[in-house]
């Protein structure tokens, strides 16, 4: 397929810039994310690191965000642990200002989905749904071809349903979440460690770890209730460290089979929210833009 162009994941932790070529990373930079910078400046690293990969000026840029994107355009903050600075951002019309109107703005688990929809794990699906386990809990649905969005940009994050495992209020307000018990986040505070990693690599916090399986596990079986899910995709740093897919699909198989669709590992890895939002950026103000 001709995918080609550039696209930014703007996270909390780190900025990518890449270039794609045919649908495939070619080039990426990466530099650590300022979060307390305001927009302004983000966006001037941003184009430093565009400039220096070959963008130029009005080719189309995709620019995929941790947090909602709403149907203007602008940039909230949900889950505020993650993102505090980050409040009605305009970043729909900035980007448009500095790359000019090609540009788009869309969640990163979003944009990670439809990639993973068209050309990786979710290929051939009717009802599809990518979960992206790492810092929080991200999702994105493809219901019957068509990616959901909505007008103030929070559908599909999956992360902020409660779960039963729930025991502590999330940085979006809500009690019990999915994120709180299986993000990255929840996981180092529950075995009082910096970071998810240090609890993977300590290989002493088995049951911490299988909570948060647990806890997914849970989440796809509701979501399969409400959407009649075929297959689910896994994804990010969590999900994706060995032996965690597995666990997920444990817990999973104690489900009725009717609650169980297909669990698959993401295959695009870290580029599906670059190339997800690229393809978004290129579909963006066709009549029909996710078909
Ligand atoms: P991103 O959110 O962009 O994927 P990182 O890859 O830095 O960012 O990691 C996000 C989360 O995943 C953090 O909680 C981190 O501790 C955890 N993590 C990163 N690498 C691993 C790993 N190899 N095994 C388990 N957890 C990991």
């Amino acid at each position: 397929m001709s995918l080609d162009g550039f696209s930014v994941d703007l996270g909390g932790t780190k900025t990518a810039v890449a270039q794609i070529e045919n649908g495939v990373v070619t080039r990426r930079l990466q530099q650590p994310t300022d979060a307390g910078a305001a927009l302004a400046d983000q966006l001037t690293a941003i184009e430093t690191l565009l400039a220096e990969a070959g963008y130029r000026h009005g080719e189309p840029l995709g620019v995929a965000v941790a947090g909602r994107v709403d149907r203007e355009g602008n940039w909230h903050a949900v889950n505020k642990t993650t993102l505090s600075a980050i409040s009605a951002a305009p970043l729909g019309a900035e980007l448009a200002a500095r790359f000019g109107a090609r540009t788009k703005a869309v969640n990163d688990a979003a944009a990670a989905a439809w990639a993973e929809a068209q050309l990786g794990a979710g290929q051939g699906t009717f009802n599809f749904a990518y979960l992206t386990v790492s810092t929080g809990i991200g999702g994105g649905l493809v219901l019957g071809g068509r990616l959901i969005e909505s007008a103030n940009g929070l559908a599909g994050h999956v992360g902020f349903v409660s779960s039963p495992l729930g025991e502590t209020i999330c940085g979006s307000g809500r009690f019990g979440t999915v994120e709180s018990v299986a993000g990255g986040r929840g996981i180092a505070a529950a075995a009082n460690l910096p970071d998810a990693r240090a609890v993977f690599e300590s290989g002493a916090h088995d049951a911490i770890i299988d909570r948060s399986a647990r806890a997914v596990a849970t989440l796809i079986a509701d979501l399969t209730t409400i959407l009649g899910l075929d297959r689910v995709a896994i994804g990010g740093s969590i999900g994706l460290a060995p032996g965690y897919l597995a666990r997920v699909a444990t817990h999973l198989s104690q489900e009725p089979d009717l609650f169980q669709p297909a669990l698959v590992a993401a295959t695009l890895g870290h580029d599906s929210g670059l190339i997800g939002a690229l393809l978004m950026a290129q579909q963006a103000g066709r009549e029909a833009p996710f078909r």
